[in-house]
């Protein structure tokens, strides 16, 4: 993989959020449980040869310029990812400090990318210890825990009112999704996602 270009003042000093909040694979280690090769705060005790997941991820905060130094994960105490192939923003927070993202200034920018992403078909999710949130524009919704064979099924309902946004959880071989693009879903970092229309 190529190495992405990062922010140059920026690096993992300090952190090491995403060994705790995400799950990894290789490891079987679930989301919200430190990594047993983890020094907290300091580094990887295998870094040499810690498994290509965690090579390979890289935090929005070290790769965009366009996201405040208050979302610096070791402060926050949440970790943004941005999932190219679905098209979706996800916070991880940390369940010590579940109701992080609610405070501001936090909230307003994740209301601010709903409705950004909302006008691309894309999604904002939160994940709140392991419960999955979907941020709307117009409300949050908790979807709960949701399975691996799972996935967010955005859909837009047209009213006399405009356009209002929802969201369920699927099963992913639920026949009302047969004809859809569905994602693969190889990233055990993510939820997988879809967005259907409903008229
Ligand atoms: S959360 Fe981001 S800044 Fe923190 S250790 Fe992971 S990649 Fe580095
Ligand atoms: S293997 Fe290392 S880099 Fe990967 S989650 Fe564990 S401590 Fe973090």
């Amino acid at each position: 993989m190529t190495v992405p270009p990062m922010v140059s003042s920026r690096n993992c000093e300090g952190c090491t959020m995403c060994c705790k909040l995400l799950s990894i694979t290789e490891l079987s280690k679930p989301r919200q449980h430190w990594c047993d090769n983890c020094e907290i705060g300091k580094g990887c005790k295998i870094y040499p040869e810690r498994p290509k997941e965690c090579v390979d991820f890289y935090c929005t905060y070290l790769l965009d310029i366009r996201i405040g130094e208050e979302w610096k994960p070791s402060q926050c105490r949440m970790v943004l990812t941005f999932e190219d192939h679905a098209n979706r923003i996800v916070i991880h927070v940390d369940r010590g400090r579940a109701n992080a993202w609610t405070k501001e200034p936090y909230y307003s920018q994740i209301k601010n990318w709903a409705v950004r992403a909302a006008a691309v078909r894309g999604q904002v999710v939160v994940w709140q210890g392991l419960d999955a949130i979907i941020v709307l524009p117009n409300t949050d919704k908790n979807l709960g825990r949701v399975r691996d064979d799972q996935l967010i099924i955005t859909s837009e309902k047209r009213t006399p009112q405009g356009v209002v946004l929802d969201a369920v959880l699927m099963d992913r071989d639920d026949p009302r999704l047969s004809g859809l693009e569905l994602p693969n879903h190889d990233d055990p970092r993510t939820v997988s996602t879809n967005r259907g229309e409903t008229d």
